[in-house]
């Protein structure tokens, strides 16, 4: 009867039935890093050609924005234990999948999956509890708007910082965390090891020549690190933080209608209930997003806190 219904589900947004294999991850969602990291791993080897076929901005929104409407709904009438419900579950689906998808075009370590047992990713904190980040910035007419955003809403973050940026323009960050996400946001796989030895001095230097006081936090560029990295970060009394929550507000479907960043934002935490919120200080839209989202966030029980 379930497939049935998931069957009708998916003709009726005019794609096709998953695959078989999906069945125990459609009834076993993330619930803890164990079972997400071996999800991520399954799916990477598994199911990358099915999700090539099956994998479209279009189809992906239609299930976004459906999962999002539903599980608000199911928040509000049993906020400690909401089901998930049919379109959960497919969203479940769907978000494994963008997951294998990504991994598949953009690192061979995708952000989500843990590579060392030390990594901060966002499945470690308590449930209902978020952290917000910022990457890629400071960028002017960007991050400010977004520094006030957070101070209205009482709203703690971390910003990862880029060395070149920073050296162009250094915004008040009073009150928030600051951290190093590279000097100029190099693929750190891809480079020698004076090349990354220089991702981690070169940021701290133009730290310092900024006036800022850096939080012993790194997040690698792409989420792209491996062990060479993390050995290089730990050198540097450096901790890696990821993300499992990301707002993909840098892709241009996302940005191509108000509020859909927020919503897909949204959909992951009422679907994880507790993690790290990526979002970018560069792109035009985020500060409009995140205002948007904030002011739900407490009335659904969640507790922002600070890294
Ligand atoms: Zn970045």
């Amino acid at each position: 009867m379930r497939r049935l219904l998931l069957f009708i589900l998916l003709t009726g947004l005019g794609v096709a039935e998953p695959p078989a294999q999906w069945d125990g991850l459609v009834n076993n969602p993330p619930a803890t890093p164990a079972v997400a990291d071996g999800l991520s791993l399954r799916l990477n080897e598994a199911y990358e050609a099915e999700v090539t076929r099956l994998g479209g901005p279009a189809w992906w929104l239609e299930l976004v924005h459906r999962h999002c409407r539903e599980n608000i709904r199911a928040a509000g009438a049993h906020p400690e234990a909401p089901p998930l419900s049919q379109s959960g579950r497919v969203f479940v689906a769907a978000y494994a999948a963008e997951q294998a998808r990504l991994a598949k075009i953009q690192s061979r370590y995708p952000s989500e999956v843990r590579w060392a047992s030390d990594e901060v990713v966002g499945w470690e904190l308590p449930d209902r509890t978020v952290q917000f980040s910022f990457d890629d910035g400071p960028k002017s007419g960007i991050t400010e708007p977004i520094l006030a955003t957070l101070r209205r809403f009482h709203v703690p973050a971390t910003f990862f910082v880029l060395g070149r940026s920073l050296a162009i323009y250094s915004p008040d960050y009073t009150g928030f965390a600051v951290a190093s996400h590279s000097y100029d946001h190099a693929n750190l796989l891809s480079l020698n090891a004076a090349a990354l030895e220089a991702e981690f001095t070169d940021t701290e230097s133009q730290a310092r020549r900024s006036g800022l006081k850096l939080l012993r936090l790194f997040r690698a560029p792409y989420g792209s690190r491996a062990q060479r990295e993390l050995t290089a970060m730990k050198k540097h009394g450096l901790r890696s933080m990821l993300w499992n929550v990301d707002s993909q507000d840098w892709q241009a479907a996302m940005q191509a209608r108000p509020g859909r960043i927020a919503s897909r934002t949204l959909a992951l935490l009422l679907l994880h209930r507790h993690g790290i919120v990526l979002m970018h200080d560069v792109q035009p839209q985020t500060p409009a997003e995140l205002a948007r989202l904030l002011p739900l966030l407490p009335q659904l029980g969640f507790k922002l806190t600070p890294p």
